[in-house]
């Protein structure tokens, strides 16, 4: 099996690219054979300078390696379309000679002229075709001296598919079925250009034959132009290689309406691409997920289930499971929703399977940047506490800054909930206690006491303890507080309680 992935450097990869790379990559990877990066850059007005180079980083990122490629070198190459463009025309030549294509030298005026003509006799989408083409300035409607004095005298030309009148094409795909199309539908598609290089279709088919590609995965976008390809594979005599068709469903909106776009993304604030893109042209970075803090691999599980399932209720894969889970058999016709809170669950399940000794350094690097500091024992009992409380590793600083900063104020609305009645009392009580206690001061001497005072009082723990919480950390809610309290030390908890005390509204 060879694969590759094939994507044109027109802007940074979108995550409906990211998923065809991933799923050429698990069924590669299981079947033991080879995938290459080739850089489709025949449109030389689309290309976008540094795309090229984000692919390869995105790619990496997630862990998606490539054997051949722009990057890698391999017995195929070059792998970058733009240096193989003089292979191209010999291809191209090829179906003149064998009556498959033919010279078309209308100017772009002359084609206007035509579409405005047809559209003016009611044909809605018209089309250079079987019906037009005798009506066109082309080696098949002119006569052949004129098109060899066009030809010598140097006259700008493309080299057009002569689709075959009548045909149906049947192409078998591996996800989509028996699709079929009848050629009336086609139109007879540039190959060549007159700027000297191919089209996507040419190229790209070429050097699916060349590079020995056996297998061509891509997304459901290119499906009306795999007929084209197969014609082109029937009119090079190249059937005997063709590869096996599989188009990948489309990556939807989260709510299912429509195509997914990066404004999806930007409405929820939340990132799109992997990695952060740079605009060539304003110098404005796109933080990707990688900066987010996103773990890569939780990328990777959320991508490889948009269209595909395993066919049981398993979620959680590593590439090493998915590699050996895929396949195409088990990819959806239909459109899958790209849930960004689902990829948000993700991460959040990577994290928790995190060893907290993996997160000790990111995790002291972030109080750094805040200026707060813990000890080591501190930090790694901090970190479980919290930890089902983040969905990124940055989410840390914000989980901890109640631990580092006093409380400036506290919610009015849980001031007057749950600081009336006994809780006053309790409260002054309480910092006595905890004063005076001359037990080693932890979580659980923490409680103990705080439950001690609220059976003098008559008043069940559980009805005073958002009042504590809110005392101590200036928060309605947050973790184990017993434990925080334990690890936040005896006379910070009680500088607190006295702060809170002296914040008490008056009555
Ligand atoms: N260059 C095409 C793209 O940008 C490749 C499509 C294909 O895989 O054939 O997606």
């Amino acid at each position: 099996m060879r694969v590759r992935f094939a994507p044109s450097p027109t802007g940074p990869l979108h995550p409906g690219g990211v998923r065809t790379a991933l799923f050429n990559y698990l069924l590669v990877r299981k079947a033991g054979g080879q995938m290459v990066l080739r850089i489709e850059d025949t449109d030389q007005t689309r290309f976008v300078p540094g795309a090229e180079e984000f692919i390869i980083e995105s790619l990496s990122w997630c862990g998606i390696e490539f054997d051949e490629g722009v990057h890698k070198g391999g017995a195929f190459g070059p792998y970058r379309q733009s240096e193989r463009k003089a292979m191209y025309r010999q291809y191209a030549l090829q179906l003149v000679e064998s009556g498959h294509a033919y010279y078309a030298f209308d100017t772009e005026e002359e084609l206007d002229t035509m579409r405005e003509q047809f559209k003016a006799s009611g044909v809605a989408s018209p089309q250079y075709n079987a019906i037009s083409r005798v009506r066109m300035k082309n080696s098949l409607s002119l006569p052949s001296d004129e098109v060899a004095r066009r030809l010598e005298a140097g006259e700008a030309y493309v080299i057009r598919f002569k689709m075959p009148r009548g045909r149906e094409v049947r192409v078998q795909d591996r996800i989509r079925g028996l699709v079929v199309v009848q050629t009336a539908q086609l139109d007879d598609k540039v190959l060549f250009k007159s700027d000297g290089m191919p089209t996507y279709h040419l190229a790209n088919v070429v050097d699916d034959r060349l590079m020995e590609i056996t297998h061509v995965i891509r997304g459901e976008e290119w499906l009306p132009s795999t007929p084209l390809h197969v014609l082109l594979y029937e009119a090079f005599g190249w059937q005997d290689t063709m590869p096996e068709f599989s188009h990948l469903p489309l990556l939807l909106k989260p709510d299912g309406d429509g195509k997914l776009s990066k404004r999806d993304g930007d409405r929820l604030g939340l990132p799109f691409y992997a990695t952060e893109w740079t605009n060539p042209e304003t110098g404005d970075k796109t933080p990707g997920y990688r900066e987010a803090g996103y773990f890569p691999e939780a990328y990777v599980n959320f991508l490889a289930l948009l269209g595909w399932n395993p066919g049981d209720n398993r979620e959680m894969f590593t590439m090493d499971e998915l590699i050996q889970a895929f396949s195409l058999d088990r990819v959806n016709k239909h459109g899958a929703r790209y849930d960004f809170t689902k990829l948000q669950w993700f991460n959040q399940q990577y994290l928790r399977h995190r060893s907290v000794d993996s997160l000790v350094e990111p995790c002291r690097k972030i109080l750094m940047d805040k200026g707060w500091e813990a000890e080591d024992a501190v930090l790694k009992a901090l970190i479980p506490l919290v930890m089902d409380r983040m969905v990124l590793v940055s989410d840390f600083a914000k989980e901890v800054e109640s631990f580092f900063e006093d409380p400036t104020t506290y919610d009015e609305s849980v001031v007057a909930k749950k600081w009336g009645g006994a809780f006053p009392t309790v409260l002054h009580e309480l910092i006595g206690c905890y004063e005076s206690s001359e037990e080693v001061w932890g979580a659980a001497v923490a409680e103990a006491l705080f439950k001690e005072v609220a059976a003098r009082h008559h008043v069940t723990p559980g009805s005073l303890l958002q009042g504590l919480r809110l005392a101590v950390t200036g928060q309605a809610s947050g973790p184990a507080l017993f434990e925080w309290m334990g690890l936040r030390g005896r006379s910070a908890c009680v500088a607190r309680l006295r702060r809170a005390a002296a914040a008490l509204p008056a009555n």
